[in-house]
């Protein structure tokens, strides 16, 4: 009884196991493979401006008050339609990258993108001040030779 229920089992996970060996794998060899992130994919976030090149930030600070990691730091001058930020930074070495920021800004100032290659050791490099966070970070995705 006990032989027929271990030989069961056996070839239960022998089957699943044979079917995994032939099926195309999920996984990828990172880095000499990458995958494309999903669109809602939470990568670094980054400023939006608008067609003008003006901020679409208006400085009003909830990005930094609901940020639960305290990584936002922001700093406007000019008041009404004129207000901008003179100083945006976004720790990157403390984010978790829940993207609050981006939902609660009120003039969708903010936005995720699909970089994620943030593993360094220099610190001051993932602190990213208002010109930064302008900027393509497609030209910091690391490439690997195959
Ligand atoms: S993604 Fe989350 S942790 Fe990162 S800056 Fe935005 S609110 Fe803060
Ligand atoms: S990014 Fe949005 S929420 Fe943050 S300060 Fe600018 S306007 Fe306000």
């Amino acid at each position: 009884m006990i032989a027929k229920a271990f030989m069961t089992d056996l070839m239960q996970g022998l089957q699943r196991t044979l079917k995994y060996f032939f099926s195309k794998p999920v996984t990828v060899q990172y880095p000499k493979e990458k995958l494309t992130p999903f669109p809602r994919f939470r990568g670094f976030i980054r400023l939006v401006v608008n067609e003008d090149g003006s901020h679409k930030c208006i400085a009003c600070g909830q990005c930094a008050r609901v940020c639960p990691a305290g990584c936002i730091t922001v700093k406007g001058e000019g008041k009404g339609k004129e207000r901008h930020p003179v100083v945006f930074d976004i720790n990157f070495g403390r984010c978790i990258y829940c993207a609050y920021c981006v939902e609660i800004c009120p003039v969708d100032a903010l936005e995720t993108t699909g970089f994620y290659e943030g593993a360094e050791y220099d610190l001051d490099w993932l602190d990213f001040d208002i010109n930064k966070l302008l900027e393509d970070y497609k030209k910091w995705e690391r490439t690997f030779k195959k």
